[in-house]
Parts: C-alpha cells; sequence; structure tokens
C-alpha cells in the first residue's frame, strides 16, 4: 500500500452494503461483487446481479487488468487534486472480466508509456483518517 501525502481528496464513504469491500482493502485485497447464479461480475453497487437478479456474494479478485482505454486528466475537478495534474485514468479490463475505472498512480505524469493492453496491478492508498482508495499500478514485469 501506498500512503497519501494529504488527506484533502475526496475519500470513499464506507456503508454497511461496502464494508466488507473496506475491510479487504485495509488487508490489500481486492473484493469484486460476484453471482454465482450465471457467473458474472458485477463492480457496481446493488445486492443483486443486474443479468439475473440473483443475489451477489463478494469474492477475492486477482487485481491483475489490462488497459482498455485511458486519459491524461489536465484540469482537477476537485481542488484535493490540484497539485496532481496532470494525472492518468484509466479503464481496464479485469483479468475477471468487468472495466474497472481508477487512477493510475505510478505514471510520470507527462510522458508516460502507457498504452492499450498494458497489465497493470490493483493497489491501495491508504489515508490516516479514511478507507484505502483502490488505484491502479503497472504490473511488475516478471
Ligand atoms: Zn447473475
Amino acid at each position: 500500500m501506498t500512503t497519501s501525502d494529504t488527506c484533502s481528496k475526496p475519500t470513499p464513504v464506507r456503508d454497511p452494503e461496502t464494508d466488507e469491500f473496506f475491510d479487504a482493502a485495509r488487508r490489500g485485497r481486492l473484493l469484486l461483487r460476484y453471482c454465482r447464479h450465471c457467473s458474472h461480475y458485477a463492480l457496481r453497487p446493488g445486492k443483486h446481479c443486474p443479468e439475473c437478479l440473483s443475489p451477489l456474494t463478494w469474492v477475492s479478485g486477482s487485481g491483475l487488468a489490462q488497459v482498455w482505454t485511458w486519459t491524461r486528466i489536465h484540469h482537477a475537478a476537485h481542488p484535493g487534486f490540484a497539485a496532481d495534474v496532470p494525472y492518468v485514468l484509466v479503464t481496464a479490463r479485469m483479468a475477471e472480466g468487468p472495466l474497472l475505472t481508477l487512477r493510475l498512480i505510478d505514471d510520470d505524469g507527462g510522458n508516460g508509456d502507457i498504452e492499450v493492453g498494458t497489465p497493470l496491478q490493483v493497489d491501495f492508498i491508504e489515508h490516516p483518517d479514511a478507507d484505502p482508495t483502490p488505484v491502479f499500478r503497472r504490473a511488475a514485469d516478471d
């Protein structure tokens, strides 16, 4: 995990529906919502599968993904990110199939080598007074 240097950024808000997700995130583990009836992964809030309406359960995700698309943010949408621009926002295809959009934290801020298909790994940024925030970083070369 990476520790945030400031906590002026908006942070996740825990609720009973996300307790298990954030408990796992505090241990550096990514959980995904999964439908055991139709094998669909869901990355949006909700207790029921958007495909078949069966109950969803939390399962461990690999955290592995590949860049599907990305954009470089030059204007902070929140004052907490003003010191970070430019930064890269990535939508990546998770190894389990769904798309997930997160910030890429190990970009060089300008001329990084990010491209479609770049392998990524989910990581978490710790905050002193809030639950961890999931982010992407480039996967280590094997
Ligand atoms: Zn389903």
